[in-house]
């Protein structure tokens, strides 16, 4: 908090989406016009903080290419150095798992980093927009840093690496890889039912990110054909939504060798919603075989996740390292 002022110094980022959206009366489409200041003044908590307003990335979010997730990071980086006590993005929800994601794992951890949107457009009946926001300035003024970065939305806080859209419509759209919100809010008070999980993050921001990193999604007897296409037209990763917890069909399986034999850093995720890979898949046909090809099996996150951390891996030139070892408890023998 500043010295010799009470309020919170909060930098609030619009970055567009269905959470600034209003109608065109002309057109009737939506466009993300609401600013950074329109959307805080539609809350209650306009006069309770010191906001530093910024309209960064006006547009829907999946319009979204790589330079916007390091403009954002990049604004947040330098907001944040100059100081304020939080930061609060309104955000696209297509896209707002990655961008908080990207952001987590990039962002050095001092400041509480929270992200929201809507599901509803401001003119819609029910638009959740100005609720979403309360909840976020709420959360982002009452917890540690610590937590990493956050997503709020419909009443719930979630950790950014496990939060993922899991309906197209519903105001409850969101849900967690690790199968709970972190917490909820009721009102003005913030529940926050997990502790904070320290964990190893890049922490850095690479300057350019690579953009021809494919996620595959495999089917039953999925000869994943199009990685053939690959060896033509080299790429430096691939990441596969296996099918539930590792499984890929065998003819599949043949074209991983030959990627990861050729250098392609190969990431193996669940396919299924929540939960992880299963180490003790030891048939024939399960993943271990391609652990001793060099492919790397992604325990804990979405293959959109592990995508973002791929990037971030080639664009800081390190080696992919699967996520959240910190977080299992070795057996005590
Ligand atoms: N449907 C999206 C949203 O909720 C559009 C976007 O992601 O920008 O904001």
């Amino acid at each position: 908090m500043a010295q010799g002022s009470t309020k919170p110094r909060i930098l609030l980022i619009a970055a567009g989406g269905t959470i600034s959206m209003v109608r065109d009366l002309a057109t009737g489409a939506s466009v993300p016009i609401l600013s950074a200041t329109a959307l805080l003044s539609q809350t209650s908590l306009a006069a309770q903080i010191e906001a530093r307003p910024i309209d960064l990335l006006m547009q829907p979010g999946p319009g979204g290419h790589s330079s916007n997730l390091l403009t954002l990071a990049r604004c947040i980086q330098r907001e944040t150095d100059s100081g304020v006590d939080g930061v609060v993005v309104t955000h696209g929800t297509d896209t707002m798992e990655e961008a908080a994601f990207f952001v987590d794992e990039v962002a050095p951890v001092t400041v509480p980093i929270v992200f929201t949107g809507a599901m509803r457009p401001s003119w819609a009946a029910g638009y959740d927009g100005v609720k979403n926001l309360e909840n976020a300035l709420r959360v982002v003024a009452a917890v540690p840093a610590e937590y990493g970065t956050l997503v709020t939305m419909n009443d719930e806080i979630f950790e950014a690496w496990s939060v993922f859209k899991a309906d197209t419509g519903a105001l409850d759209a969101f849900a967690a890889r690790r199968g709970a919100p972190s917490g909820r809010i009721f009102g003005d008070q913030i529940e926050l039912t997990w502790r904070p999980m320290p964990r190893q993050r890049p922490g850095k921001l690479p300057s350019t990110l690579p953009m021809d990193i494919p996620i595959l999604l495999l089917g039953v007897a999925d000869e994943a054909a199009l990685l053939d296409q690959v060896t033509d037209r080299p790429i430096r990763g691939v990441v596969i939504a296996s099918i539930a917890a590792g499984t890929v069909p065998p003819t599949a399986r043949q074209r991983l060798f030959r990627l990861a034999e050729h250098g392609v850093i190969v990431v193996l995720c669940a396919g299924a919603a929540s939960g992880r890979t299963a180490e003790d898949y030891y048939y024939p046909g399960a993943y271990n075989d391609l652990i001793a090809a060099g492919v790397v099996i992604e325990d804990h996150l979405t293959p959109r996740k592990a995508r973002i951390r791929l990037l971030i891996s080639l664009g800081l030139q390190i080696p992919y390292v699967p996520f959240g070892g910190e977080f299992v408890i070795p057996w005590l023998h």
